[in-house]
C-alpha cells in the first residue's frame, strides 16, 4: 500500500480513476469478443439488447474489479486460475475458427472433446499464444484490483469501503449465473470470457432432450443383405479418396460424384447421420433428436444394432444420449493407435462371416489432423507439406482398411456396405474443418459396395443417371431402404434414396456448432445449398 503515491483529496481520487481506467482496459481486452458484439451488428440486435449487454459487461467488470480481492486467498487463486482457463479457450477458439464461446459452442466443444488431444497438437501455437495473453492480462488485472481495493480501504468513504466490495462479490456470483439465463432466451448470447465456459457448461447439463419417434411404416421386403454396414470415415476428401483408394478398387464399388456431408464437424455430422434431417423441417423450429433414429429403423426391421467406434476407447461420443445408446445392442470401442482402421477391417470381416442380421455403424479413425499422428514413426516426414502428410495418412488408414476388406474372396458375400466420411478437409491455412468458410469442409466421398444384389444393382444403375449433388441424407435414406423399407414410405419426409435417378441441384447443409436447439423457438441453421460448381478444384491446395 505504501508504495502507492496517494494523497488525500483530489489527487487521491485521481489515482483511483487511473486504476479503474487501467482495470477497464485490461478487462475489455479479456472480453474482446463480447465487446466486438456490443459494437458490431447494432442494426440486427437493437437498442434494448445492446443496452442489456452493456449493463451486463459493466456488472461483470465491477464484480471482478471489486469482488475478487475480498475473497479468501485460496478461493481467489482458484477463481483466477479458472478465469485464465476460460479466457484461454475464448482466445484459442476465436483464433482457430473465429467463433465466440456461446452456449452452442460450449456444448459442441464437449462433444468434440474426443479430438481434444489432436487439437492440442495441431493448434499448439494458437493455444500457447492465447494462454500467454490470458495469463498476462489476468495477472495485470490482479495487480490493479489489489491496488484499487487497498485504495478503497484506506482512502474511501467508510460506506464505500464496506459496500463496494459486497456489491462486487454479489455481482461476481450473479453475472455468470445470469449468463445461463440470458443464453436460454438468446442462444448466440456472448457472456464474459472469464466465466462463459462454466456458465454455459453448467447450462448444457440442464438441456431437455425429446424422445425419438417410432417408425411409421414397417419393412415390406427382404433386406438387401444380412449385414448392412455404414462406414463413416474421418476427414476424407473425395479427390484424395479417389486417387489413393477409389481408382485401385474401382470395380469393387459404386461411387457417387459430388458427395456432400450434412455438417462440417465430426460430432454434428455423425449425429445427423443417425438422427436424419426431414426435408420439411428445414427453416422451421424443430429438434432433430426427435426424428426416428437409424437404430429404430434397424431394430424394427429385425436387425441387431452394433457400433464399432475407432475413435473411442470407452464411451460413445458425437452427441450420443443415454436413450440413444440404449438402442445399440453392442457398442465396441476400438481406438488403438495408428493401426486402428486395419483392426476394424479385420473385426468387420470376422463379423460378416457369422450368419445373422446385423446393422453395423463404424466410426473409422481415418485422417484427422494432426496427420502425422495417423502414421507410424517410420512414415512420418517432418518436412512434408500439409497436403503430402494428409495424403500419406489417408493412404495408410483408409487405404489399408479397404485393402484388407477387399482382399478376402467372398468376404463381403453377406454385406451391403455404405461408405462416406464425416466431413471433408480444407488444406489451406488454419482450421481444416468445423469453420464453415470453405466448401471443401463438406465435400466427401460416397460409395456403396458389397454382395451382388438387386439393391446394389439398383444403386449401380442409378449412379449412372444421378446428377447434381449426393448428400449424406440421400445415403441415409438408402441405408434405411436396404433394411427392407419401401422407398415411397421413406421419401415422404426424408431425402431421395440412392436407388433412383435424381437430379438434385441443392443439398441440405448444417452450418453451426450445435445440431439441436435449447428452446422450442430456436431454428437450427440448416439450409439448402447449391451442390455443384461451388468449389473451383484449383483452390483445393491453396
Ligand atoms: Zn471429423
Amino acid at each position: 500500500m505504501r508504495d502507492i503515491p496517494v494523497a488525500s483529496g483530489g489527487s487521491g481520487i485521481r489515482h483511483l480513476y487511473l486504476l479503474l481506467a487501467g482495470g477497464a482496459i485490461t478487462y475489455a481486452l479479456l472480453n474482446t469478443v463480447l465487446l466486438a458484439s456490443l459494437i458490431g451488428d447494432f442494426a440486427s440486435r437493437g437498442a434494448v439488447k445492446t443496452a442489456a449487454l452493456g449493463l451486463f459487461f459493466a456488472a461483470g467488470f465491477v464484480g471482478v474489479m471489486f469482488g475478487l480481492s475480498v475473497l479468501p486467498p485460496i478461493l481467489q487463486i482458484v477463481l483466477r486460475v479458472a478465469m485464465t482457463v476460460s479466457v484461454t479457450i475464448n482466445f484459442t477458439l476465436y483464433l482457430v475458427s473465429q467463433m465466440p464461446v456461446t452456449r452452442p459452442t460450449v456444448s459442441w466443444l464437449q462433444a468434440e472433446l474426443g479430438h481434444g488431444f489432436a487439437a492440442l497438437q495441431e493448434f499448439g501455437g494458437y493455444i500457447l499464444a492465447s494462454l500467454a495473453a490470458a495469463v498476462a492480462l489476468t495477472a495485470l488485472l490482479a495487480v490493479l484490483q489489489g491496488r484499487a481495493h487497498r485504495w478503497l480501504q484506506h482512502h474511501g468513504r467508510p460506506w464505500a469501503a464496506v459496500w463496494v466490495p459486497r456489491c462486487g462479490v454479489a455481482l461476481l456470483a450473479a453475472v455468470p449465473a445470469s449468463a445461463g439465463l440470458a443464453s436460454m432466451a438468446w442462444p448466440a448470447f456472448a457472456a464474459q470470457a472469464e466465466s462463459n465456459l462454466y456458465a454455459f457448461g453448467a447450462l448444457t447439463a440442464l438441456y431437455k432432450s425429446p424422445a425419438s419417434a417410432a417408425v411409421t411404416a414397417l419393412p415390406i421386403r427382404r433386406p438387401a443383405s444380412e449385414k448392412i454396414v455404414l462406414v463413416v470415415d474421418e476427414s476424407i476428401r473425395p479427390d484424395v479418396f479417389l486417387q489413393k483408394i477409389g481408382r485401385r478398387h474401382e470395380s469393387d464399388m459404386v461411387m457417387f460424384e459430388n458427395g456432400w456431408s450434412t455438417a462440417n464437424c465430426s460430432a454434428s455430422s455423425n449425429a445427423l447421420l443417425r438422427w436424419g434431417v426431414r426435408r420439411n423441417d428445414i427453416g422451421k423450429p424443430h429438434d432433430p433428436r426427435s426424428n426416428t433414429t437409424i437404430w429404430t429403423y434397424a431394430l424394427a426391421a429385425g436387425f441387431k444394432t452394433v457400433m464399432i467406434d475407432g475413435q473411442s476407447a470407452a464411451k460413445p461420443q458425437n452427441f450420443m444420449r443415454p436413450a440413444e445408446l440404449a438402442q445399440i445392442d453392442e457398442f465396441v470401442p476400438m481406438k488403438s493407435g495408428v493401426d486402428t482402421d486395419l483392426q476394424v477391417a479385420q473385426l468387420l470381416l470376422k463379423r460378416l462371416a457369422i450368419p445373422g442380421k446385423e446393422f453395423i455403424y463404424i466410426n473409422k479413425r481415418g485422417a484427422h489432423f494432426p496427420y502425422d499422428a495417423n502414421l507410424p514413426p517410420v512414415l512420418q516426414r517432418l518436412s512434408a507439406t500439409r497436403q503430402d502428410k494428409y495424403e500419406a495418412a489417408v493412404a495408410y488408414s483408409t487405404g489399408r482398411f479397404f485393402d484388407t476388406l477387399l482382399s478376402n474372396e467372398g468376404g463381403l458375400d453377406r454385406a451391403t456396405i455404405f461408405y462416406t466420411s464425416d466431413h471433408g478437409q480444407y488444406l489451406g491455412r488454419g482450421g481444416t474443418h468445423c469453420r464453415g468458410q470453405h466448401a471443401q469442409e463438406y465435400e466427401v466421398p460416397i460409395a456403396v459396395l458389397g454382395a451382388q444384389s438387386d439393391f446394389l444393382n439398383a444403386v449401380r444403375t442409378a449412379s449412372r443417371c444421378w446428377s447434381g449433388g449426393t448428400s449424406h441424407q440421400n445415403m441415409r435414406t438408402s441405408v434405411i431402404e436396404s433394411f427392407g423399407y419401401a422407398r415411397a414410405d421413406l421419401e415422404g419426409e426424408l431425402f431421395p434414396a440412392l436407388t433412383t435417378c435424381v437430379d438434385q441441384p441443392v443439398v441440405p447443409r448444417f452450418n453451426g456448432t450445435l445440431p439441436f436447439p435449447a428452446s422450442s423457438s430456436e431454428v437450427i441453421p440448416f439450409s439448402m445449398e447449391p451442390a455443384r460448381g461451388t468449389v473451383p478444384s484449383t483452390d483445393a491446395t491453396s
